[in-house]
């Protein structure tokens, strides 16, 4: 069964009685309209504990003013079929002011990984990230929270925060979901119209591309710069970036050493900024 709690008070007497009873706890934090990709991260989470909670919160603290908060999907009763089918053991939905009461102040900004790639675009984003992940964190007091690879710099920003604040949870990333022409599973996908959905997974084929070129020894800013305009002029409306990282600093990488590296791309097709990133490694 899985219990519908919205305040944290529920969220605490409902994790506290699991603990009581010797259960590990994992978290899922999501914002709703759930598919394919939320779901793996939840049965991920049933590997990894006994109790598996999933927060669903459209934060409004990391969408700029002109980005779509309003438009974002939402349907709370399809995410609850779907948890409820999965399995997991609660569904944490709490109002706005539940989570930011009168007065709320406290921002958290983990400083150089926010700044760049999809921070330069929106530089308010991972604050807004940082602080309501830091928030649930603390509320569920989980052994481990989990978070998908479809957004690198994000994993990367929680995992950071995590580890500076002292925050005890574990924090351990899941694979992307991917469509079966390889579109990352994406809440808002679905704002594609069918001719944008045809285009759409050119992003995934040209990072699998740029990440054999780079491994068999392709000299990277050509690959780089050649994908970019290849993309560019595939149908999508804008390149954002498409960059190659150390994927644990993501400091720029202008050549593959030994250290694995993530080739992650932001493109815009008609309403949607799409993104999506690969692991570039040599084999051992
Ligand atoms: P969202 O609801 O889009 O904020 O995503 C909630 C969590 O699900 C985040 O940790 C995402 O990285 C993860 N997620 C979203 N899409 C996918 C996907 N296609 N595969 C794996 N994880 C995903």
């Amino acid at each position: 069964m899985t219990d519908v709690l919205n305040t944290v008070a529920a969220l605490r007497a409902a994790v506290g009685a699991w603990r009581a009873d010797g259960h590990r706890i994992a978290l899922v934090p999501t914002m709703g309209a759930l598919h394919e990709g939320h779901v793996r991260l939840v049965t991920t989470a049933q590997r990894l504990a006994q109790r598996v909670v999933v927060s669903i919160f459209v934060n409004p603290t990391q969408f700029a003013p002109h980005e779509d908060l309003a438009r974002y999907p939402r349907d709370p009763e399809g995410d609850l079929a779907q948890l409820r089918a999965a399995g997991a053991d609660a569904a944490f939905m709490p109002a706005a002011d539940e989570m930011y009461a009168p007065g709320f102040a406290t921002s958290i900004r983990v400083a150089g990984l926010s700044e760049d790639l999809c921070g330069a675009a929106r530089p308010h984003h991972f604050g807004g990230v940082a602080t309501v992940v830091a928030k649930l964190l603390n509320q569920a007091q989980a052994d481990v929270a989990l978070f998908g690879e479809k957004d690198y710099q994000q994993l990367l920003v929680v995992r950071r925060m995590a580890k500076d604040l002292d925050i005890a949870t574990e924090i351990v990333g899941v694979p992307t979901v991917r469509e079966p022409d390889g579109l990352a599973l994406s809440s808002r996908n679905r704002y594609l119209t069918a001719a944008q959905r045809r285009i759409a997974p050119k992003l995934h084929r040209e990072l699998a591309a740029v990440a054999a070129d780079v491994v068999r020894g392709a000299a990277v800013a050509e690959r780089l710069a050649a994908a970019r305009a290849l993309l560019a002029s595939a149908g999508f409306d804008r390149v954002e970036y498409l960059e190659l990282r150390d994927a644990a600093s993501l400091a720029p990488c202008t050549s593959l050493g030994a250290a694995p590296a993530r080739l992650l791309a932001a493109v815009h097709l008609g309403p949607v900024r799409l993104i999506d990133n690969v692991t570039v490694e040599r084999s051992a």
